[in-house]
């Protein structure tokens, strides 16, 4: 994170740990909870890993993740917002100049509920946005022993952040973390 300036992915308040608007009813994470999500797919961000950042928003935690697989690696952005993708491109343009000569960075216009299947398998995909059912068809875009790190919104309204960790074929398990907040996914 530290070679990712965030002054480069919003203009307001860029270094304080705290969410900020990025408009249309989107925020860029806070630092830490950027810090979090890196931390719980640190194993499955290698060099040479393919990832997956649904609701890519400003680039900013694509652009980390993208540093973390290194050139061999993959990162792909699923941003649903037009704007946001265009300014999210330029955004990290801006940022680290070098992914424009590196194919392994990239970014689609489009709805990312269901993942992008034909760039599947994934080491890591993570969610930027709270879902509220169980993303079977994101799990099953993971290699086994991949990772999916999402906000999940319970029934009640709490959301929890939520690990899922592949761990063969059939068999998945869920972790429930701390309590969070994040905008719901569309
Ligand atoms: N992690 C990003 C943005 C988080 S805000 C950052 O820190 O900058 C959540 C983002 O998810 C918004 O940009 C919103 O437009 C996007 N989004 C919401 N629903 C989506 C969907 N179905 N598919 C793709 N992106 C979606």
């Amino acid at each position: 994170m530290l070679l990712v300036d965030r002054g480069n992915y919003i203009d307001r308040n860029p270094y304080i740990d705290k969410p900020q608007s990025i408009a249309h009813n989107a925020t860029i994470s806070a630092p830490h909870m950027h810090a979090r999500a890196l931390h719980l797919m640190r194993n499955n961000l290698y060099i040479g890993a393919k990832c997956l950042d649904i609701g890519s928003g400003s680039g900013y935690l694509l652009s980390c993740m993208k540093l973390m697989v290194g050139i061999t690696g993959i990162a792909i952005g699923l941003e649903i917002n037009i704007q946001l993708a265009k300014s999210s491109v330029r955004n990290i343009q801006k940022d680290q100049p070098k992914f424009i000569h590196d194919s392994g960075i990239c970014l689609f216009t489009m709805d990312g509920g269901n993942g992008l299947a034909s760039q599947a398998p994934y080491d890591a995909i993570h969610i930027g946005a709270a879902i509220a059912t169980e993303p079977d068809k994101l799990v099953s875009q993971l290699k086994v022993g991949g990772v999916l790190v999402t906000p999940f919104r319970l029934s009640s309204g709490i959301q929890q952040m939520t690990v899922y960790y592949r761990e063969n074929e059939l068999q998945c398990t869920k972790y429930s973390l701390e309590e969070v907040r994040y905008v719901l996914l569309q």
